[in-house]
């Protein structure tokens, strides 16, 4: 029993590689793994996660900024990074450091053949996106003579790559929806191939595509959130392992009596004695107020105690009335056992916003 460990992060490197393994079993010999590290690799580690993974043989890296890529180049990767969303101001940064940039737009791809001819650079690798109806970032398809046009118009760029993004992959009921995303783009990148010299992957499966969607993984897989074992309530696979989990231990226990209240406005009030325990984890962390007050819960000794009050910045408290545990004693906040997929579920939101809120401040350790 691990006695007063304060709270922290662990990150289990023999479960990633278990879960890379298992996605490329999933996969054809021939597509390319892409793996998605991106806001802090869902809350655990960027750096280490990608060095791990470049020696796993990953062939592809994604970020969704230039700033995190940057964050990977001046750590060592080497792998092919590709930003999901470059953003104008940083296109001569994605040159310095061989980054690969999205261009979703015209403007974009005017900008950046900008950026490539004032450094005198010619064919730099680009991933073009094209909108199938997820209408965040994407050329329309209405406008691919336009796209192909440009293309063959000079030689700034070199299509490396031409991907789309799912809206719903992992849910059955939008299945037709996801068949005819597919669709269209599979017209859209057999177009643009018809019609350039270069010849580019073509992408656009994240994890709960390539469990759900096995004819369209083509080229290349972008999985986040199956690498590091999580998933949507609606793909769970049983044969994906959570790499990360969140533990803590019991700083105080309090006895209360019928009457007392827990925590700042006095959210809660004991309606008969008892006991209860401070945890040193807030807000502040990433667990946000929304878990107070009896929606979320954390596990002692394989039971479940409800957080009572409000979450504090630095701290929360739980209820362990029924729970024959004392000061010191481990608490975990979700683990392979406990999912991060139910906790989130508690104040109705999905394990990608609980993993990535997870503040910088809880320390990160690392088992094989
Ligand atoms: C985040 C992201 C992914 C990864 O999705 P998961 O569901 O975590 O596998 C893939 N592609 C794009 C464009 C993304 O933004």
């Amino acid at each position: 029993m691990s006695k007063s460990q304060g709270t922290f992060i662990e990150i289990n490197l023999s479960s990633l590689k278990h879960n890379f393994d298992y996605i490329k079993s999933l996969i054809s010999k021939k597509t390319k793994v892409l793996a998605v590290v991106k806001a802090y690799a869902y809350g655990s580690d960027p750096v280490k996660i990608a060095a791990f993974l470049e020696k796993l043989k990953v062939d592809y890296f994604a970020v969704a900024y230039t700033s995190e890529a940057v964050k990977l180049r001046e750590f060592g990767i080497k792998k092919p990074v590709l930003v999901f969303h470059p953003q104008a101001e940083n296109l001569s940064t994605i040159i310095k450091h061989n980054l690969i940039p999205t261009l979703y737009s015209f403007k974009m791809l005017e900008f950046f053949k900008d950026t490539v001819s004032r450094k005198k650079v010619k064919n730099y690798p680009v991933h073009l996106k094209i909108n199938t109806g997820l209408n965040r970032t994407g050329f329309s398809t209405k406008d691919v003579n336009r796209l192909i046009n440009s293309i063959n118009n000079d030689n700034f760029i070199k299509v490396d790559g031409i991907y789309s993004h799912l809206s719903s992959s992992e849910d059955k009921l939008e299945f037709d929806f996801t068949q005819k995303q597919i669709s269209l783009f599979t017209k859209t990148f057999k177009k643009i191939i018809k019609n350039i010299s270069d010849k580019p992957l073509v992408h656009i499966c994240n994890t709960s595509g390539v469990i759900n969607f096995p004819d369209a993984h083509f080229d290349m897989v972008r999985c986040g959130i199956g690498i590091y074992g999580f998933s949507n309530k609606l793909t769970k696979s049983k044969s994906l392992i959570p790499v990360v989990s969140l533990r803590s231990s019991i700083s105080q226990i309090h006895l209360i009596n019928k009457g007392e209240s827990v925590g700042y406005n006095r959210s809660y009030i004991a309606e008969t004695t008892k006991k209860i325990g401070t945890i040193p984890l807030g807000h502040a962390d990433g667990i946000s107020r929304l878990y107070g007050n009896n929606n979320g819960f954390v596990y002692i000794k394989n039971k479940k105690a409800p957080i009572i009050g409000n979450v504090c910045m630095d701290m929360l408290m739980v209820d362990i009335s029924k729970i024959n545990c004392e000061e010191g004693d481990e608490v975990i906040i979700f683990n392979e056992k406990y999912s991060a997929e139910e906790l989130a579920e508690s104040v109705g939101t999905i394990s990608y916003e609980l993993l990535t809120a997870l503040s910088h401040r809880i320390e990160r350790k690392f088992i094989n």
